[in-house]
């Protein structure tokens, strides 16, 4: 069985319902994750912001957008069968409801989990009720009976193992089973999320849940690109990454990919694919266990909103046990730390979770003088790198020469070189990159 994932422009019209559709139905008895339409999580966050801020007239229009683009899509999809239409309308004003209740009452962050869960709901409703309008017996599935977090906020593997295998043998006579992206409950059984982008997240942990035979990544481009398309022109897919290299693309900003939808699809050895759903016979991205090609860089990505915290030693020198209680103190903060350069007495620190910067500057005061820079962004060279092949680091520098460079890590890994630059150098150092690496 696969796992076949569809992102918000995917489904974001009836038009692109009715392609998904095609693209599902010939492909058998498989698991179809279904992101929110496109747009839609952004309009209930705003609707959340109206809600929070008491602002009732503000949050009743945005409804109303939100219902007109439903209604719209409802005509489309079943313009012939009043039944289906009549029976999307009530889902969609259930939803509706369920939102409104929020408005002019304490609006809690547990509310606004569930408000940001009603456009997964609403798409996969919707799919659902178009695949049995064409004779497909299709099981609507609930992310919330099987995907969960446990206590540390991480998903529960052994949980979701379970509940989905109960689950899909529980339905095993539909033809497909639809599920949403996204969404789960926390340890406590409340509704949460797996963050923005979490859908491919949720396609890679059911895949892993289920061993399933291939995951698919279906969304508006045809694979992952060399570089980011919204900052570089002429850009062109790469056909095979490793599921390193792919991670590690992925966490350091190719946003076509959720930062950790890659692990649970590598401890499996499951190989994903990117696809297009605008050109579904395009080659796409193949990420899988793919054997060693000659020392190349494939692509590059990069990730904003960093900040760099050097830290300097008020010894002479290091001392054994600065560092431990320098990188203690973001742990007690618990701020993952994305790179880090050392000196014989300081310690640089790239992070972009912010939130407890002013708590972790003022800890980190204790272990020496400390300084802060912000905007700044990291800058990901990937590929296959092994450090015994030469040269590759110095095409890269050389790329990058009229760029300051704040901090550079090489060898933590065989497939990544990164950099840290200032926020406001990032697209021209994305774009002397490209033309360096790809198309000198
Ligand atoms: P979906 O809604 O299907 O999940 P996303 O918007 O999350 O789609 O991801 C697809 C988008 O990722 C593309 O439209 C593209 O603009 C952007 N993107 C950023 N970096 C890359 C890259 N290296 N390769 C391909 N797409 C990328
Ligand atoms: N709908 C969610 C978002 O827009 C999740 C996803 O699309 O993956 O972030
Ligand atoms: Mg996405």
């Amino acid at each position: 069985m696969k796992v076949l994932k569809f992102g918000g422009t995917s489904v974001g019209s009836a038009e692109r319902i009715k392609d998904v559709a095609n693209i599902i139905i010939p492909q058998g008895k498989n698991v179809i994750v279904l992101s929110a339409m496109s747009g839609v999580t952004n309009m209930l966050i705003e609707i959340c912001s109206y809600i929070r801020n008491n602002e009732a007239i503000l949050a009743e229009q945005a409804i109303t957008i939100l219902s007109q683009k439903y209604i719209e899509t409802i005509r489309n999809l079943f313009s012939e069968d009043n039944n289906r239409q009549a029976a999307a309308v009530k889902a969609m004003e259930e939803s509706n409801k369920r939102i409104r209740s929020y408005i002019g009452n304490r609006f809690r962050n547990e509310d606004e989990k569930i408000v940001l869960a009603q456009g997964e709901l609403m798409s996969t409703m919707l799919m659902h009720l178009y695949l049995h309008s064409l004779g497909v017996n299709s099981a609507l599935l609930s992310a919330l009976d099987f995907m969960r977090k446990s206590y540390n906020g991480e998903p529960d593997k052994e949980y979701i193992t379970k509940h989905t295998n109960d689950i899909l043998f529980r339905n095993s006579k539909a033809d497909i089973y639809i599920t949403q992206g996204f969404i789960c409950r926390d340890c406590l059984g409340k509704i949460d999320n797996l963050e923005r982008g979490g859908s491919d997240y949720t396609a890679s942990l059911i895949g892993a849940a289920i061993k399933a035979d291939e995951i698919q990544i279906w969304t508006d481009i045809d694979g992952l690109h060399n570089n980011d398309p919204r900052f570089v022109e002429n850009t062109s897919p790469v056909r095979q990454l490793s599921f390193d290299e792919a991670s590690e693309l992925a966490y350091f900003g190719a946003k076509i990919l959720h930062p950790t939808c890659i692990l649970p699809a590598k401890q499996h050895n499951i190989p994903v694919k990117l696809l297009n759903t605008m050109q579904p016979s395009a080659s796409g991205t193949l990420i899988g266990d793919i054997p060693d090609l000659p020392a190349t860089i494939k692509a590059v990505a990069a990730k904003d909103n960093i900040k760099v915290i050097s830290v300097k030693s008020d010894r002479l020198l290091l001392s054994y046990g600065f560092l431990h209680r320098v990188f203690e103190i973001f742990k007690d903060h618990t701020t993952a730390i994305d790179m880090i350069s050392t000196s014989e007495v300081s310690v640089s620190v790239a992070i972009d979770n912010g939130k407890e910067l002013d708590n972790i500057i003022k800890d980190l005061k204790k272990c020496g003088s400390v300084s802060v820079d912000e905007d700044m962004s990291i800058v990901c060279i990937v590929g296959n790198l092994h450090w015994n092949k030469c040269g590759l680091e110095a095409v890269v520098l050389k790329a990058l020469e009229e760029i300051p460079v704040r901090m550079i890590s090489y060898g933590g890994s065989n497939c990544n070189i990164s950099i840290v630059i200032k926020a406001c150098d990032k697209v021209k150092a994305l774009n002397l990159l490209s033309k360096n690496l790809f198309y000198n």
